[in-house]
């Protein structure tokens, strides 16, 4: 399975009625919305940009999930790896960053899905320690079912998979920072870490931040709005006015910004749960919608539908 089909499998855990077009067009077109336009297998790939942010670490942007880099004098570290077929664009930008033989000594992934953990094989094979929570590893090592295309996403080889798993945090001490490593569960997985540079004053969250962004919540892979959540407030509750918060997708934000998010959370979940309660059709919601004040949300990966569809079929 190419790693557009797998991305549009973000999808599957639904029914179809339960998609929105956006979602519908990227099973249609087998393209990745969250990427760039004209970014696909048979297309050019996107460059990678790289943005210095505080001390030792760095942001690179390509076509999946956000990357922070931290290079020093122990070496170089990185969370998450994009997509596979971004490797050679990575491997650039990080000789740029960090010289000419530079590969990390570690690779954390922040949850399992491709556009996060698509470089393991390649860094891991040039020595660096993948670790990740015990559920990242659990998931990329099996199919994972997505009944409602009749296909699976098949297992990664070996040579992928973090070979140091944790299960509710992890330190690491690299570069001078201490790095808190802590699992929520049942987030937008239940392999979900937040990376936390405690020196650094920066904090990496994978997906359970998409900014100005609907979020993905992956049902299928044990994610729940709830969860989803409760691991923002505890972010919230951990960050202060100077933390740099960097966001699974989307550009670099504040404290600010994530309570933004947040009330977007609760306010639009809140909102659709009691029409729920009150006897409301999933259909009727969507029809009504959520109000002209979130529409911008809904202009990326997932839509307003999509989102009242999470909402709706979340345990
Ligand atoms: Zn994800």
């Amino acid at each position: 399975m190419s790693s557009l089909t797998t991305h549009c499998a973000h999808y599957l855990p639904l029914a179809p009625r339960a998609l929105g077009p956006a979602a519908l067009l990227c099973l249609a077109m087998a393209l990745p919305l969250a990427a760039p336009a004209g970014a696909d297998n048979h297309g050019e790939l996107p460059e990678v940009t790289t943005t210095a942010l505080t001390g030792t670490l760095h942001l690179l942007q390509g076509r999946g999930g956000n990357v922070v880099a931290s290079v020093g004098e122990d070496g170089l570290l990185i969370i998450d790896d994009d997509y596979q077929n971004m490797v050679p664009a990575y491997e650039a930008a990080l000789v740029d960053l960090a010289g000419a033989d530079a590969n990390p000594s570690f690779v954390l992934n922040t949850h399992w899905h491709s556009d996060h953990t698509g470089g393991n094989l390649f860094w891991a094979d040039r020595g660096a320690v993948v670790v990740a929570h015990t559920r990242v590893r659990e998931r990329m090592a099996t199919r994972q079912d997505m009944p409602a295309m009749n296909r699976v996403v098949e297992p990664s080889p070996k040579g992928a998979l973090p070979v140091v798993t944790f299960g509710d945090s992890l330190a690491l001490h690299f570069n001078n920072d201490d790095l808190d490593v802590q699992h929520y569960a049942a987030g937008h997985t239940d392999g979900d870490s937040v990376v936390y540079f405690t020196a650094e004053n920066l904090v990496h969250m994978g997906d359970l931040y998409f900014k100005d962004r609907f979020p993905f919540v992956d049902i299928a892979s044990g994610g729940t709005v709830s969860g989803y959540i409760a691991a923002v407030q505890a972010v919230l509750e951990r960050v202060d006015g100077s933390t740099v918060i960097v966001p699974g997708h989307g550009s670099v934000a504040s404290k600010a910004d994530l309570e933004r998010y947040l009330d977007m959370l609760q306010l639009t979940s809140t909102y659709v749960s009691d029409k729920l309660e009150a006897g409301e059709s999933v259909e009727a919601i969507t029809e009504a919608g959520l109000g002209e004040v979130w529409a911008s949300w809904g202009t990326g990966f997932i839509d307003e539908p999509t989102w009242i569809s999470f909402i709706a079929n979340s345990p």
